[in-house]
């Protein structure tokens, strides 16, 4: 049966783009629709405009240090309406050259929401319709609120954070996640007042339990409002804001309240129940290792499978399904050892297990340091910097790192290879330290603070 397309892809994020670039690189016919702006959830309304104003609110923090060090710094207000401008040209610049690669190897765009009509076939917003060999899902995913809170209406999400016209002068931001702490650091830093309430008893669940404590003494030290053990009861708009009843019967008034409580995946209104797609908890589309959807046809990667929703991963996962479909060479994308950092201030980096899941597995020694480094001891500034390394008491393998710094994206990056290879704690003894660094605390650490 000859159809219109070898591949059609829904969804203009990281994973669409890459599957259906590298696709149309093979010789494939290729076409992609994206209902909103080329680039998706990271670079239009996450990851990039995120750290741009990471970047931003970085500098206040900064100013205070120089001057410590003996600059004369003139400390300003931030203004938003000068940097608001500069990072919606960026985000265009950056949407236009994903646009550009795909059309050099001919992939076909469509800017409008396509669904599934059939196993093969794809129909557009306007009514038109084209068969394809495979279909690939890439729709991403979307921020949740919690519908049954009175007055969530009034609250608004990630999302809304890029389109502010102006910057608020007291926030709320719900939710204790990665989303949650970058927001709660980023507007602190930008100079907002800033809350934080966390419905647990500490943020970052899942992550390794030190850390997630450094990181909120950290945050509290910076003057970030944090409140765990506490949800929102109720929001009316009153006083001349959002005023809020958390539920250990504190009363605040907010100009804006920002939800950071999950992402769910883009699944819904796409036809895929009709087409015989299986969705499960949450309307994730199920998928097998080489991102086959119940439907042979069809195949998802990114955000909407709710695997693990990180960018690079959904570019892996694309790319690995091009290499099965179109390559003929089957291949898998591990989801295990994945480096992420969080982009709160400072950074935290990781990669493998935190402690508490580690030595739920096996007996392992865990390495810890905790010390202000030359740079904040020289202006007495109290932030301590954070390496941790979990080791298998058994293998000698290095099972999870953690660190807490300045940079600590950067450097989890390649603890994330030396943990790709096997590194052994022996392996990073053997290392020579990088002086006077504050990383080479990583290959100092010669005795375990603990076993368990
Ligand atoms: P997370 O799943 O990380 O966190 C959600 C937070 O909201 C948790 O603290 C959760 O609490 C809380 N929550 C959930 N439901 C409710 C509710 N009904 N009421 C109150 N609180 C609630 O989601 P995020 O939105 O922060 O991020 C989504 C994903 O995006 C991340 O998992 C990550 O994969 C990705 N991401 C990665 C980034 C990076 O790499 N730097 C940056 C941003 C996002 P509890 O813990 O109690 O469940």
């Amino acid at each position: 049966m000859a159809f219109d397309y070898d591949l059609f892809v829904i969804g203009g994020g990281s994973g669409g783009v890459r599957a259906g670039r590298v696709a149309a690189e093979t010789g494939a016919r290729v076409a992609l629709a994206e209902e909103y702006r080329m680039g998706g959830t990271c670079v239009i309304r996450g990851c990039v405009p995120k750290k741009l104003m990471v970047f931003a609110s970085g500098y206040s923090g900064r100013m205070q240090e120089a001057a410590a060090y003996g600059w004369d710094v003139q400390a300003g207000a931030f203004d938003w309406g000068r940097f608001r401008p500069r990072m919606r040209a960026e985000l265009d610049r950056l949407e236009n050259i994903y646009r550009t690669n795909l059309g050099r190897p001919g992939v076909e765009i469509f800017d409008q929401r396509a669904v599934i009509a059939d196993p093969h076939t794809v129909e557009l917003a306007d009514g038109r319709r084209f068969s394809a060999k495979h279909i690939l899902l890439a729709t991403g995913g979307m921020p949740f609120k919690p519908p049954q809170v009175p007055g969530i209406e009034l609250a608004g999400t990630s999302n809304d954070v890029f389109l502010m016209e102006e910057l608020p002068g007291r926030v709320l931001i719900v939710g204790g996640g990665y989303i949650a702490c970058e927001f709660a650091c980023i507007f602190n830093g930008l100079g907002v007042e800033t809350s934080q309430y966390y419905r647990g008893e500490q943020i970052l669940r899942g992550f390794d339990g030190e850390a997630r404590g450094h990181i909120a003494e950290l945050m509290h030290g910076r003057g970030i409002n944090l409140h765990v053990g506490t949800d929102v009861e109720r929001m009316e708009r009153r006083d001349g804001g959002i005023w809020v009843k958390a539920t250990d019967g504190r009363e605040a008034v907010f100009d804006r309240v920002i939800y950071a409580t999950g992402r769910v995946p883009n699944s819904a209104g796409l036809g895929l129940e009709d087409a015989g797609v299986r969705l499960g908890r949450g309307g994730k589309v199920e998928v097998d290792a080489y991102s086959q959807t119940s439907v042979p046809s069809i195949y998802a990667v990114g955000d909407v499978t709710d695997r693990v929703n990180l960018t690079p991963v959904a570019i892996l996962e694309g790319a690995a399904f091009v290499e099965t479909v179109f390559n003929a060479n089957p291949t898998k994308v591990g989801h295990t050892d994945i480096p992420s950092a969080i982009f709160t201030q400072p950074e935290y980096g990781a990669v493998g297990l935190g402690e508490e899941e580690a030595a739920g597995q096996e007996e392992i020694e865990v390495y810890c340091a905790a010390f202000r480094p030359m740079q904040n001891s020289f202006i007495d500034k109290p932030e301590r910097v954070m390496f941790k390394l979990i080791v298998s008491k058994a293998t000698r393998r290095i099972l999870g790192c953690h660190i807490i710094a300045d940079g600590a994206g950067e450097l989890i990056q390649f603890v994330g290879v030396a943990m790709k290879m096997g590194a052994t704690k022996e392996d990073f003894d053997a290392t020579v330290a990088v002086h006077p660094t504050m990383s080479e605390e990583i290959v100092l650490m010669k005795t375990p603070v603990r076993t368990a």
